[in-house]
């Protein structure tokens, strides 16, 4: 092997086993491949083939960038043949079997690195463990979650201050202290490890002390989207941090936005001929994540709004909670008649199943987004330059809801206040009113929508801005490639005078 100023540098990269830590992940391994790394990503067969086909492309234009498949335990976890990622998973019993399976990638993936022997490790932090490894071979290990440095900050100061204990009401609002603006939440809208430990709190202990352990992380954002925040991870929390998003902006032609992430249930063509039809701004996107599923009530609700607003749309309709693949027809449910009434009056167009999503937001006659406020998804509606509607469920989505609605003020919330991870019918319900209200402010041509949408076209200016040349992302990731470079160089001369 020759030395680091000789080869390229090789880093290894490890993705978590769902689409929204996934794929932005291997965005970046193969944006470094592009910058003329040796890239090797680990992942098991199922998800490779999510992204395979990107990565052929990659090879075929002269990148070094190649992918290891492990061998994944589904019948020694009790799982079925396929299901290899967290969005393929049904019920929450599922969900923690799963988990468990992708423990059981410990041993294999350690072993792969060891022989791989790289010069850096990119891994999602819920892969606590390749600190060690890391620190095992001497090379710096760059963690990877998946969100901004908003919710960072927000996360840190509740922990710091624990400003919810001194609530008596789910409901009652309070400010979280010490932030660069002032946030307002309710106990109702934080997630249930913040509240009490339970069973995931062990393992987030790990992740945070890992994440601290870490040469530092890699953050799919923008500075000049978080400035405040950027600032306040680094200097306040005191954890280094590179930005290189939004990383859907990164790579790639039509084919890798059309393909990414999953086979689409659409295809690229039907999608866009629709739209072509379409005027500008006139089409809202909904769509609520890889891993969303509502009840059938909720479905419903959401179906009569939209009839009632006579609004255009493109309707990712996720999966009914609690369905597997034993009924096709209910597991994709919606109201009788609905489809055929929107299909025939040209209102409305539906997705079951995977949409291409990056493809669908760039184009000219999509004039707003319907989110769950997952990080991705956010950057994706920001990069397009597009005001939002906010519908957040769970994970860390009410605090990426607060970034969109109260500091950019690119967003109308459509009022949901409960956290919950996995609903049930008993879940409380957003009324097709309040989605009404919601779709009327964003969309409509009215004065009070006219900043909002505004501000959103200019942070979408200033996304792209960032990636490009000389942009704050595009500098970000210079300046992380030439830090492994040192790292690695001082590595080689301190074994060489041993
Ligand atoms: N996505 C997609 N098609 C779909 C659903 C989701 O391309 O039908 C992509 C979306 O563009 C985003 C990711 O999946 O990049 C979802 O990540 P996000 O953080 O928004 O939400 P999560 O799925 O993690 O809740």
């Amino acid at each position: 092997m020759g030395s680091p100023t000789e080869r390229p540098l090789h880093a290894v990269f490890l993705p978590y086993m769902a689409p929204g830590h996934m794929m932005p992940l291997v965005d970046i391994a193969r944006v470094f491949a592009a910058h003329g790394l040796r890239v090797t990503i680990i992942t098991t067969k199922m998800n490779a083939q999510s992204f395979k086909n990107a990565i052929e492309r990659d090879i075929r234009a002269g990148h070094q960038i190649a992918i290891e498949v492990l061998h994944f335990p589904a019948i020694e976890a009790g799982l079925p043949e396929g299901c290899e990622n967290i969005s393929k998973s049904p019920t929450p019993e599922m969900t923690i079997k799963l988990f468990h399976a992708i423990e059981m990638l410990q041993p294999q993936i350690e072993e792969l690195i060891r022989k791989c022997s790289p010069d850096c490790i990119a891994s999602d932090v819920l892969f606590y463990w390749t600190t060690d490894v890391a620190a095992e071979l001497g090379i710096p290990r760059l963690a990877f979650s998946g969100s901004g440095f908003f919710n960072m900050c927000v996360a840190y100061c509740i922990e710091h201050h624990q400003p919810h204990k001194h609530i008596k009401l789910e409901t009652e609002p309070f400010v979280v202290p010490n932030m660069p603006d002032q946030l307002v939440l309710t106990r109702s809208q934080l997630p249930d490890i913040v509240k009490t430990r339970n069973k995931f709190s062990e393992l987030f202990d790990k992740l945070k002390e890992a994440e601290r352990k870490s040469f530092g992380m890699l953050v799919n954002s923008f500075y000049e989207l978080e400035t405040a925040y950027a600032d306040y991870h680094r200097k306040v929390i005191g954890i280094k941090a590179w930005h290189v998003g939004p990383v859907s902006l990164l790579k790639g032609g039509q084919d890798d936005k059309a393909e990414r992430g999953d086979e689409p249930s659409v295809s690229k063509h039907s999608c866009l001929s629709w739209l072509n039809s379409k005027k500008p701004n006139s089409v809202l996107y909904i769509c609520f994540g890889s891993l969303t599923r509502f009840s059938k009530t909720q479905l419903n609700e959401i179906a009569s709004a939209l009839e009632s607003t006579g609004q255009f749309f493109i309707w990712v309709v996720g999966k009914v909670l609690g369905m597997d693949k034993k009924d096709e027809e209910e597991e994709w449910w919606l109201p009788d008649g609905f489809e055929d009434k929107m299909v025939e009056s040209g209102k409305g167009m539906i997705i079951r199943g995977w949409a291409p999503q990056v493809l669908i937001l760039e184009h000219p006659a999509i004039g707003g987004i319907l989110t769950h406020c997952g990080w991705n998804s956010i950057l994706e509606g920001v990069a397009a330059g597009l005001p939002m509607i906010t519908w957040p469920i769970f994970a860390e989505q009410f605090y990426n809801e607060k970034l969109v609605t109260q500091v950019l003020k690119i967003g109308v919330p459509v009022g949901n206040e409960v956290w919950k991870a996995w609903a049930t019918e008993e879940t409380s319900f957003i009324s097709r009113e309040k989605i009404e209200r919601a779709i009327s402010k964003a969309m409509c041509e009215r004065e009070d929508g006219e900043q909002m949408r505004k501000k959103a076209k200019r942070l979408g200016e200033l996304a792209r801005k960032a990636v490009e040349e000389g942009g704050s992302s595009h500098k970000d990731l210079k300046i992380l490639i030439e830090e492994i470079k040192c790292y690695a160089r001082k590595k080689a001369s301190f074994q060489k005078d041993l």
